[in-house]
């Protein structure tokens, strides 16, 4: 049971170095204020690793959570491109949104990262990132369902995108 403690702390204060190491960028509104960090167990459902490239995609098409539960979502980008011309982001779609709608008025918006101000249409949302970047945010999970999630970026919503299914 000690060791166990100790294994937990270890890995709680390994991620708290990794998040503060090389971190300019001000914690984005939007993402919810960390309260506690969990260790990133391979076995949490809720944790979810979402990679993005350099060719205009995400590697997966189909994400599943839990409810009830928080979810903890890591986007990287593998690629090499800056975020001006190869941005991506993780947006997660309300019910009844529609995909193509957001995205082509999330497109004009570059002024907030392609994110609309004030907009009632989204979930959860990461910020923009370029190649080598990456953006962790914590959210609730929505209930049960089926959700839209995609990348904002203009243009990149026809390949980047995908269903957020709530089990
Ligand atoms: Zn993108």
């Amino acid at each position: 049971m000690r060791l166990f403690v100790r294994l937990v702390a270890a890995t709680f204060f390994g991620l708290i170095l990794i998040s503060c190491g090389g971190k300019k960028e001000k914690k984005e509104g939007f993402s919810y204020e960390k309260k506690e960090v969990k260790p990133r167990d391979a076995s949490d459902p809720n944790s979810i690793i979402l990679t993005s490239n350099d060719a205009m995609q995400f590697n997966k098409k189909e994400i599943k959570v839990k409810a009830g539960a928080k979810v903890t979502l890591t986007l990287k980008h593998v690629g090499k491109m800056d975020k001006s011309v190869m941005g991506h982001n993780f947006v997660l779609l309300k019910q009844g949104v529609d995909l193509v709608a957001f995205g082509n008025k999330a497109a004009t918006k570059k002024e907030t990262d392609y994110i609309p101000s004030g907009t009632d249409d989204i979930i959860a949302h990461t910020k923009l990132i370029g190649g080598g970047e990456t953006a962790v945010i914590e959210f609730d999970a929505p209930a049960k369902g089926v959700y839209d999630f995609l990348c904002s970026f203009p243009g990149h919503y026809a390949l980047m995108k995908g269903k957020f299914i709530v089990e």
